[in-house]
Parts: structure tokens; sequence; C-alpha cells
């Protein structure tokens, strides 16, 4: 059976043609319309009818994970923060439209249950995933199923709270872990730090990125050292919060500061290996994702699977 996969994030749109063992057929990449609904309909059609037309027998469905708030029922954006939408009917239009079978979740979402059929958490009926780039996103697998909640809007472990009345972030609160440890805030502490410490080596051309921060802190930078004490202080605090609260088998983090930098996983591992709580936590393995940008594609075709 072929399925149709699409990871369709702030920036770009991945569309996989793949089996239902996850071998990927064909794949393709393209740039997401940002704050115009029917542009960015217009290209997941066309992205299916693309890949459609490729495979070697009618697709059994077209399955998406979106950068969204999603009722995955229907397949309604809530909200779409990051691609500037509101209030769109993606299902109901995708499936008037191509007659076939039709299932949208969050990203990361798709993203940890892509992981926990044919990646790093293969096999693993319990897991907590963790995606950290520009912010914090959550995907929480129990018995093999994804935990959606009420509105299918559960596991949103980065705008949960770290600082009452902290940072103001992305979502229109104050002191999500988020504020604290996303890709985008702490860039945004680093300009902050460069006004008031001009002289730091976080100012010099070659720390422009996160990696580049992070060497400044190796080199002995205290600037940049406090600014990632504080984001690795949010990731241990939230990683230990998840593991306390779900039990998993493993804690998965993905995404792009994890791939760049293993060392923000090592430190956070490193944390939660001296936890003694219930004499247990320090025995749950910490693993990185391994499926990269195929991800939430794959994960997004193994939607009609999940109750
Ligand atoms: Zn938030």
């Amino acid at each position: 059976m072929v399925r149709i996969g699409l990871d369709v994030g702030a920036t770009k749109t991945v569309g996989l043609l793949c089996t239902e063992s996850g071998r990927v057929l064909h794949r393709v990449r393209q740039k997401s319309a940002v704050k115009d609904p029917d542009k960015l309909y217009a290209d997941i059609r066309n992205l299916i009818q693309k890949l459609t037309g490729e495979s070697p027998e009618r697709p059994a469905a077209a399955c998406i994970g979106i950068a969204a708030f999603v009722d995955h029922a229907t397949g309604h954006i809530h909200y779409a923060p990051n691609l500037q939408v509101e209030n769109f009917p993606l299902g109901e239009r995708l499936q008037r439209d191509l007659g076939m079978p039709i299932h949208i979740d969050n990203d990361v979402n798709c993203g940890v249950l892509g992981e926990a059929r044919f990646g790093a958490a293969r096999g693993v009926q319990h897991v907590v995933g963790l995606f950290i780039g520009t912010g914090i996103g959550a995907g929480i697998v129990t018995h093999g199923h994804l935990l959606r909640g009420a509105r299918g809007i559960a596991a949103e472990a980065g705008h949960t709270l770290f600082i009452p009345g902290g940072r103001m972030c992305g979502c229109g609160r104050r002191g999500c872990f988020e504020a604290y440890a996303g890709g985008r805030f702490i860039r945004e502490s680093v300009v902050r730090a460069c006004r008031a410490h001009p002289k730091s080596r976080l100012c010099a051309e070659e720390a422009k990125n996160l990696t580049g921060v992070w060497r400044a802190m190796s080199d002995g930078d205290p600037v940049a050292r406090a600014i990632w004490d504080k984001a690795i202080l949010a990731l241990r605090v939230l990683v230990t919060n998840l593991v306390t609260l779900f039990d998993p088998e493993m804690v998965l983090l993905g995404g792009t500061i994890i791939h760049e930098l293993p060392q923000v996983a090592d430190a956070v591992r490193e944390f939660l290996v001296a936890q003694r709580l219930r004499g247990i936590l320090h025995t749950i393995p910490l693993t990185q994702a391994v499926l990269g940008g195929d991800a939430v594609a794959l994960g997004a075709a193994c939607l009609p699977d999940q109750p």
C-alpha cells in the first residue's frame, strides 16, 4: 500500500510517496506559502496531485503534518501562527477536491509518531518527544498512540509555564519554556546581550548562529554562558517534568538545535541521570531523533493507523 505524507512547516513543505513500512518512493521539497491560505491550500493540493501522478498505484490516503493547532478529526486548522493562517477548513476542502481519504495532525505529533514507527524510537510504546528548533514542540505517544486531548492540542509542552510573569512568548503568554529555550528566543537574547556587552565574543561575526554562540561559551565567554545556562536549565526542568508526568520508556530529542548541537542533548541527559526520583528517572534513555527532514511526513503517513 502506498501513502502520501506531507510536512507543511513554517518555511518549507516536504512531500513523500511512501510505503506502509516507511520506504520513501519519491520526495518533493518546496517553499511554504505564508499569510495566504488560498495559496497554501493550492500548493498542498497540487503537491498531492503531483505525488499521486508519480505513484505506481492509487495512494490509499494523503496525510499531512502541519505546524498548527489542528482538529485531527476534521483537519480543521484552528490557528497556525507561523504560517499566519487561522480558522481554515483544510481537511474538508482537500477531501472535496481530491476525493481521497485525508488525515491531518500537528507536525510535531507526526514527527514523534514517525520516529516511534520507523526511527530512533522504533517499536517503543511510550515515548515523550521534544523537538527544539525555532520553537519547542512536543508529542506524546502512549501505548503506541498519540495523546491528543479533548481538542487535539495536547502535549504543547513548550508553552507550559517555566517562570510566572517571565518573558513574553510567541503564544501571547509570559514565561513559557519556549521563551527561554526556543531558537528564536535564544537569538533574541544574543541580540540584547550584544547591545549591553558589545565587546563580548558573542558579538563577533563567527558567533552569528547558535553553534557560534555555543563556541563562544566553550571559549569562556561569560555572556554566552549566561544565555545557554538559562536555556539548558529550562530544557532540563521541562524534560524532568515530562518524564515525571508520563513515565515514558524513552525521551526523544529532535529539531534543528539538537541536530546542530548534540551537546544540548548531553547536558539534559546529564541532569536526568543525576535525578533519583523513585530511583528510576536516571534509567530512562534520552535518544536523538534520526529521521531528520523526513520524520514529520513519514509520521503523517502513519496517521490512518491511529485511533
Ligand atoms: Zn508560549
